[in-house]
């Protein structure tokens, strides 16, 4: 599956938009976006600036963290606003787990469970500062899901039907036509756990229900070729407000203030298309040395649940490395698509992936 570019999913999207370009416009080959082709130059297959224009739009942003959603589509949120279009904004954390900034913020070493909690109070509040100076306030709905800030991979893990459950009443309620999602290839892991959730759910949804996805990267680089990238122009009185409400995070820019604001620029660009990025193949793409292997731990999730795998040179083990030696062998035989990934569990305050989840089976 490497290197293809599922262009004609990509290109030709079905259900919900298909049908409301075809409403609005009586044309449904608008969307059909000619390719520019060329190695290198820019492949805009979708326009979400269109897309928000159409009568019924809805736009949803999933935010792993209070600050995501400014991060990555401050700009698109106030388009949508001005379009009419609904607008619901979902936080899956309240971005509790924030150690570093606390410490030097509040002055304190030891940060307990009730200290936590208060840093994510604050961060609430902090968001809603951001939607404010947005124009969201008031007009966008926002959901808090309270999952575990820094623990939305184990929590798929082991409770992978109850978050697609809440994930389905979301789509449900808010009929999203438009959805902002982490990329798959964030190297936060609530980011790309996140991203690995909503493919899942996306398994199960009628073709009628599926948004067009945009994915959006803020730790780590893209990868090479595929995917085709939404460029989004924002205005300068768009930039301003994006500047404002990323601002708004005293959080988070008290340490950090110069690299979060390089995202106030004059675009925001996004991977169209859920399956953009096809990381692997039969095999596991990484090949760790094997001095390694024995300190690395393995995750893998289907729809019905996840395993934390232990690394083996097992005969019957069914995943295998690059050059074809046994990997690990899951319990249960996984239902594709299945995601897997490699961490290492020595205590770190490194949390940012080194081989981030890929998908398989598909
Ligand atoms: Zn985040």
């Amino acid at each position: 599956m490497q290197g293809s570019t599922k262009a004609d999913t990509i290109a030709a999207p079905t259900g919900r938009i298909a049908a409301m370009a075809a409403v609005d416009t009586g044309r449904m080959d608008e969307y059909r976006e000619p390719r520019t082709g060329g190695a290198g130059s820019p492949d805009l297959l979708l326009d979400p600036d269109r897309l928000l224009r159409l009568a019924g739009a809805s736009l949803m942003v999933l935010a792993p963290h209070p600050d995501d959603e400014s991060l990555a589509a401050g700009g698109l949120i106030q388009r949508a606003l001005a379009y009419g279009a609904r607008v619901s904004i979902v936080f899956v954390t309240a971005g509790e787990n924030n150690p570093w900034p606390q410490r030097a913020l509040e002055r304190r070493v030891w940060i307990g469970a009730r200290q936590r909690e208060a840093w994510g109070r604050r961060r609430r509040c902090e968001a809603g500062e951001a939607l404010q100076r947005l124009g969201a306030a008031g007009s966008a709905s926002v959901h808090w899901l309270g999952w575990p800030d820094g623990g939305v991979t184990w929590k798929l893990l082991a409770d992978t039907a109850t978050m697609l459950a809440q994930m389905r009443e979301l789509f449900e309620r808010e009929r999203p036509t438009v959805l902002v999602l982490p990329d798959l290839v964030d190297r936060h892991p609530d980011h790309s756990a996140l991203h690995v959730l909503t493919e899942m759910l996306f398994q199960e949804l009628p073709a009628s229900s599926r948004p067009v996805c945009y994915g959006y990267l803020l730790h780590g680089s893209s990868q090479p070729g595929p995917p085709h990238r939404a460029v989004f122009a924002l205005n300068a009185d768009e930039r301003e407000r994006k500047r404002a409400a990323i601002m708004a995070h005293g959080s988070q820019t008290a340490l950090s203030r110069r690299r979060l604001l390089r995202f106030a620029a004059d675009t925001e660009s996004f991977a169209v298309g859920l399956d953009s990025h096809d990381l692997a193949g039969a095999r596991l793409p990484w090949l760790p040395p094997r001095v390694l292997r024995p300190l690395l731990a393995m995750l893998a999730v289907d729809a019905a649940g996840g395993e934390k795998l232990r690394l083996a040179g097992s005969a019957d083990a069914n995943l295998f490395w690059r050059d074809g030696s046994p990997a690990a062998r899951t319990a249960r035989p996984m239902q594709p698509p299945y995601y897997v990934k490699l961490y290492c569990p020595l205590p770190s305050p490194w949390v940012f992936d080194g081989w981030g989840w890929c998908r398989f089976g598909v």
